[in-house]
């Protein structure tokens, strides 16, 4: 039904991360598949292993050799984290639409017709609202909560920023592919690219088998790249604290430098001043945090190491759709 892979024939890729996903990979390789065979497009579905440690890479080289029209296998030769994973794919994408979905089948696969749609109308962008979001309460609240935060310090827009099953045009992931972040959120970096983008509602599902790979701490360090990695408010409100807590305190000064010579020296309310001591170190501890997050990141960037590391590609050579290719070692930035 599908043409082999060559340079011009791709319309639709699909990037899937896999990070330790041996119970629910056969799942996974039983609905993408049917749901893309249903587009009645040419497409390729790129899975790229971010360096697990079960046998998810061996049930991903046996389905490449299974289907080797249309899947390559990138991988990683470590864990470099779900981003980096999808932006190796995007680099090794062809098609003119790309998608990305999570490999835990909590995006269902049979939406990606939908997406495709969206696309032909004319979108550059498709993002997703999960219909009904089924992951802990607790998950669900902080979510909202960051998503309003989000939105308020970034002018980034997106109702539902956790959801992963997205579209984007060939335009959005040239321009993805130019840059060379290292902590990146990628449904915001190719918002701030897209000149026409819409959201559409998607189901979601439960996990199909193991575990969420993030813990609280790593999602509330992706939220600080969030924030951190596409807007610079969070500095420009501290400098605006910083002002108003000066002018009060040269306020409070004058206060009781009047008081002093009205009614003689006091030694009342010593516990208030400890108060305010406490709580203008905690202002000036988060400041200095806050500093460190950005100049984190500019370390990070001068550093410019690569970002990952690609142990082998498992696909065939689009000169010669007649064998199996796995193109050893490459080093990516
Ligand atoms: N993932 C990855 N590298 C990681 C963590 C996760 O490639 O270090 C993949 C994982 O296999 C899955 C997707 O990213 O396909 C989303 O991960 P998960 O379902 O654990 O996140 P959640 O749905 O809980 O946000
Ligand atoms: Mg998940």
């Amino acid at each position: 039904m599908q043409t082999p892979l060559s340079l011009s024939s791709v319309e639709v890729s699909v990037v899937i991360p896999v990070y330790n996903e041996e119970g629910g990979l056969q799942a996974l390789f039983d609905r993408v598949y049917p749901a893309l065979d249903s587009l009645g497009e040419s497409y390729e579905v790129i899975f790229v292993n971010d360096g697990s440690v079960d046998r998810s890479p061996q049930m991903l080289a046996a389905q490449f050799h299974k289907r080797p029209d249309v899947t390559r296998v990138i991988l990683f030769n470590g864990n470099f984290g779900q981003h980096m994973a999808i932006l190796a794919g995007f680099e090794h994408t062809r098609g003119r639409i790309v998608i990305t979905l999570d490999a835990d089948l909590q995006n269902p696969p049979e939406e990606i017709p939908r997406l495709v749609a969206e696309m032909r109308k004319g979108h550059d962008y498709v993002g997703t609202i999960r219909r009904q979001r089924n992951d802990s309460a607790f998950r669900r609240y902080a979510s909202r909560a960051m998503n309003r935060l989000r939105e308020k310090i970034t002018k980034i827009k997106m109702t539902d920023q956790g959801c992963m099953l997205r579209a984007y045009d060939r335009n959005v992931i040239d321009t993805i592919n130019a840059c060379r972040e290292v902590n990146t959120f990628i449904p915001a970096l190719a918002y701030t690219f897209s000149s026409n983008p819409v959201e559409i509602e998607v189901g979601h599902e439960q996990r199909h088998a193991g575990e969420s790979k993030y813990s609280l701490y790593q999602l509330i360090r992706l939220n600080f790249d969030l924030v951190t990695g596409f807007s610079i408010v969070p500095l420009q409100w501290f400098s605006a604290i910083g002002t108003v807590l000066s002018i009060s305190s040269a306020g409070l000064f004058v206060i009781l430098l009047i008081r002093r010579f009205l009614l003689g020296s006091e030694v009342q309310g010593v516990f208030t001043l400890f108060a305010l001591n406490f709580f203008l170190v905690g202002i000036m501890l988060f400041g200095i945090g806050l500093l460190g997050e950005y100049v984190g990141r500019i370390y990070q960037e001068v550093r410019d190491r690569p970002r990952y590391r690609i142990q082998a590609v498992l696909e065939r050579d689009p000169r010669d759709p007649k064998t199996d290719n796995a193109a050893e070692a490459s080093c990516a930035q």
